[in-house]
């Protein structure tokens, strides 16, 4: 009977030890975690988990996992891969033997390195303590200043508003979610954030967090002095490819793999945010940071080290819940020659269509849960439509799908 190891029980390391056995695996699967709970997804962290009452779920409970006959080694950090005898060194000397390895390490946050980094009250967002951590500073009146307007950055200061603290969002670019999306979207949420009382500062960059012990204030390279009870940063995150690179795997934005999810070495397969994969709907390779990703490359890495073949292939699609607007993204395209919009983009109720030729490149709901359905449809299926039925509300999606 063969020995399958799973490497970070993050959301992909837990979806793909679920496939693995709904693809009829029936060998040893041992489930290794750096964190002490077992698998959870994240979104939840910077959205209900701040604002409500939410439970913290986990994907299953230690029931299902015992019920599946999967090992799970939690608080458990991986320190080598041996690749010539197959053998991982889990903590300081637990070897545990291998046929095939999947490596679902994720991603660890960018950390500040100005004055004042380690204050208590700098905080940054990736694990359930962390969540926990940023959730007990916002009090009402509390005073945050979050550094980075990216998605991650914008949802915590939504969710700090909502809850009635003074928020102070510090960017360096000039607009919002420059990184993923086009200008009018960073423009639409730089109004709705300032309409909900968020003080967004763009072009700032910080040059110095300062307190005694605790955050007291924030300063900014112009000279700013901001107060601050809070500061939570979000300024991206980078691979892990720690372990990876030490068993000497080919690396580049991420762990290398191929649309089977197969690394340099054919023993060993990897997905979700630790991964530079090629995407057929781009054109090119990505690593994505997104929970359609994590979950569904997962559930391809196990089907094809149960050997049945799955190429991983999707159009990327990635959401963000800020205030009440629901916010989708189709496609991840470089390029495109032109921009058709339907609805009111500025009022972050409308769509946003990346144009290339004939093709819908990339597309952008704000508030439009249900078409942004029916477009990603599309777009996977190579559906096209003109730029004035596109443009147009009277014309339905389902229409264009049929
Ligand atoms: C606050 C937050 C909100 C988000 N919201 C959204 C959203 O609204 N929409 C969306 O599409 N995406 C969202 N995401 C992104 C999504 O959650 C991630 O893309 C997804 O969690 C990636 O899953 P993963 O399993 O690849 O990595 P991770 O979730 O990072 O899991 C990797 C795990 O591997 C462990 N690990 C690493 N190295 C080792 C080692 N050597 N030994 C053992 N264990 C190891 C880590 O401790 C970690 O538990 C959000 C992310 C965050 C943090």
């Amino acid at each position: 009977m063969e020995s399958y190891v799973v490497i970070g029980a993050g959301q992909a390391g837990g979806r793909a030890v679920e496939a693995m056995r709904a693809s009829g695996f029936e060998g040893r699967i041992d489930l290794i975690g750096a964190e002490p709970h077992l698998p959870y997804e994240r979104p939840p962290l910077s959205k209900e988990l701040l604002t409500e009452d939410a439970p913290f779920e986990l994907m299953h409970d230690d029931a299902w996992y015992a019920e599946k006959d999967i090992s799970v080694h939690l608080g458990a950090p991986v320190t080598s891969i041996d690749r010539s005898t197959k053998r991982v060194t889990v903590g300081e000397s637990q070897i545990l033997a291998y046929d095939k390895l999947l490596l679902t390490t994720g991603g660890f946050v960018r950390k500040l390195t100005i004055d004042g980094a380690g204050l208590k009250g700098v905080e940054y967002l990736r694990t359930i303590e962390e969540s926990r951590a940023i959730g007990s500073m916002l009090a009402e009146g509390a005073r945050i200043v979050v550094v980075g307007g990216g998605f991650i950055g914008l949802e915590i200061a939504a969710s700090a508003r909502k809850r009635g603290c003074q928020v102070t969002v510090l960017e360096a670019a000039d607009r919002l979610m420059g990184r993923a999306l086009p200008p009018e979207i960073g423009q639409a949420y730089e109004a709705l954030h300032r309409g909900k009382g968020v003080d967004v500062r763009l072009n700032t960059a910080i040059e110095r967090i300062e307190g005694t012990g605790s955050v007291e204030a924030v300063v900014t390279a112009a000279g700013d002095r901001i107060a601050a009870d809070g500061v939570v940063v979000g300024i991206g995150i980078d691979p892990d490819t720690a372990l990876a690179e030490a068993a000497g795997l080919e690396i580049a934005n991420g762990i290398v793999v191929d649309e089977f999810c197969r690394t340099s070495d054919p023993a060993i397969y990897a997905a979700g945010d630790a991964t530079d994969h090629p995407n057929p709907f781009a054109g090119r390779r990505l690593r994505l940071e997104s929970w359609q990703n994590a979950q569904n490359q997962a559930i391809a890495a196990a089907n094809n080290m149960c050997d049945v073949e799955t190429p991983f292939s999707e159009v990327p699609w990635f959401w963000s819940d800020q205030f009440d607007v629901n916010l989708q993204m189709c496609g991840a395209p470089e390029n495109w020659d032109r921009i058709v919009t339907r609805g009111d983009i500025a009022a972050c109720d409308g769509l946003l269509f990346q144009m290339q030729g004939d093709a819908i490149v990339g597309a952008i709901g704000l508030g439009r849960p249900r078409d942004m359905r029916f477009i990603k449809r599309m777009m996977g299926s190579g559906k096209t439509a003109t730029d004035e039925q596109l443009a147009d509300e009277s014309v339905g999606f389902r229409d264009l799908m049929r």
